[in-house]
């Protein structure tokens, strides 16, 4: 692995950078693989990955994150679609702890994840806060955002808003904010042991341009974070440009504190003047840069107005929806005839964003109301929602690959009419059984490709 001589050069004068290790642990080939539980539809963590790879030690940093000892075929594991773990760079993981140590988590927070793709972090972050809580996860790239929202449907989350806007228009939302953190986009050297192809398209110029767009973005959202709010700030370049520079020029322009962040020294991370670095050859995971600073001025009175408010779901056609919902502390709207559900007191909220920002989801997408029937969403399968009514059809592994491959599925008994199919009692999606076949309903876009 030939790492660029001038990324190796600028990075002789930061703290921790030992030369011949790091060229070492780049040579090696050595991947490190990990994931992240799904704390809401998991009781034991060993019950993943259900192929493949083996439960390795825990990632220190997290309640929630594990290294594997082999990399499985995620793709061929049933509960990798079902939302029961997210596979994750384990040094991201790490944002954890720069939540629980800087934000009051059982308290009703507003939380911005402004570069959120592919939702890493939303899906973290989401499981770390309350249920009354509101996650904004937003994607400036639409392509991105969709795959985005998908997987934010399959974690399960309910208090999720996924947007597509660029980090301008969040200006508008002034002192909105308890939290924002700004997973920047940025030159990637962290990740060139994973992806050897990104070495080539490493250039001085590169850092140079995107630390000024790490600028431009964290510019752009600062008026929404309120006052005493918090900011977080990461990337995976070891580019001083794009990490320890960026903070001090924010420190320099706007009124903030850096917020130092207790670690154990035994997990290896390196704490730089204003923020943590994680070296490949001293951690268990890839580089990566994190640092957290609270705004000192502002305001932390914020003014919502609702110009418009989404319809409610009628109590004639909640007759029709609550077959399939658990009673829950939830509130149903409509938007056409789909309907969602999202839970009290965020409706307000919704209505509010949705005046000023591009959503493309939000909440839990239950189904589409159709006549006087409802058409169950994938959203609904992976959620927490589902009424113990609903039945459930227990799938063999290839059964469950052929479902997730969308097949036609043969083999299965049951009674017409919608079904929840599950593997080893985990959700993956609907089937509808008419009188002469079978309806496999796996959204188009989600399906297996390859073969085994
Ligand atoms: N936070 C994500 C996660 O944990 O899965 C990874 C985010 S990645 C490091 C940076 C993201 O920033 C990408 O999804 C990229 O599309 C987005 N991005 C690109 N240009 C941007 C811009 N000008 N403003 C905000 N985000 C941008």
């Amino acid at each position: 692995m030939n790492l660029p001589e001038k990324l190796l050069q600028s990075l002789e004068a930061i703290k921790g950078f030992d030369r011949e290790a790091f060229e070492k642990v780049h040579a090696s080939g050595e991947q490190v693989t990990s994931i992240r539980i799904n704390p809401q539809k998991l009781s034991e963590a060993s019950q993943v990955p259900s192929t493949g790879g083996h439960l390795g030690e825990a990632v220190p940093w997290t309640e929630y994150g594990y290294y594997l000892n082999q990399r499985p075929s995620f793709t061929f594991d049933p509960l990798f679609h079902a939302g029961c773990y997210y596979v994750q760079e384990a040094s991201s993981m790490f944002l954890e702890q720069a939540f629980k140590q800087t934000v009051d988590l059982s308290r009703r927070l507003r939380i911005l994840d402004l570069s959120a793709a592919p939702g890493g972090k939303s899906t973290h972050i989401q499981s770390l806060i309350s249920k009354d809580s509101l996650l904004v996860s937003n994607e400036v790239i639409r392509s991105r955002a969709n795959i985005l929202k998908d997987n934010i449907a399959k974690w399960g989350s309910d208090n999720v808003i996924v947007t597509n806007n660029d980090p301008k228009s969040f200006a508008r939302l002034e002192n909105y904010f308890d939290a924002i953190i700004v997973d920047a986009p940025c030159s990637g050297s962290g990740l060139f042991r994973r992806d050897e192809k990104a070495i080539d398209e490493w250039s001085e110029n590169n850092v140079h341009l995107c630390s000024q767009r790490q600028q431009r973005i964290l510019a752009d959202v600062w008026s929404a974070l309120k006052r005493n709010g918090v900011l977080i700030y990461s990337t995976c370049s070891y580019s001083n440009e794009e990490n320890e520079n960026i903070v001090q020029w924010m420190t320099a322009e706007l009124p903030i504190a850096h917020c130092p962040l207790p670690i154990d020294n035994s997990w290896g991370i390196i704490e730089t003047e204003n923020g943590y670095r994680f070296w490949p050859d001293q951690v268990k995971g890839e580089g990566f840069f994190i640092a957290c600073m609270r705004k000192l001025g502002g305001e932390d009175k914020v003014e919502i107005k609702v110009k418009k408010k989404i319809e409610i779901v009628s109590k004639k056609e909640m007759e029709v929806v609550k077959y399939w919902i658990k009673a829950t502390d939830h509130q149903f709207l409509k938007i056409g005839n789909v309907v969602y559900a999202v839970p009290k007191g965020l409706s307000t909220d919704i209505d509010f964003l949705l005046s000023n920002l591009q959503i493309i989801y939000f909440g839990t997408m239950v189904g589409e109301l159709v006549r006087d029937k409802l058409i169950p969403a994938h959203a609904l399968a992976m959620s927490n929602l589902i009424s113990d009514h609903v039945e459930r059809i227990e799938l063999n592994y290839e059964q469950a690959i052929d479902y997730l491959k969308k097949k036609d599925l043969r083999e299965i008994n049951g009674d017409k009419g919608w079904k929840l199919v599950t593997y080893k009692n985990y959700p993956l999606g609907w089937i509808n059984i008419l009188s002469n076949r079978i309806n496999n309903y796996y959204p188009r876009e989600l399906r297996i490709l390859k073969d085994i």
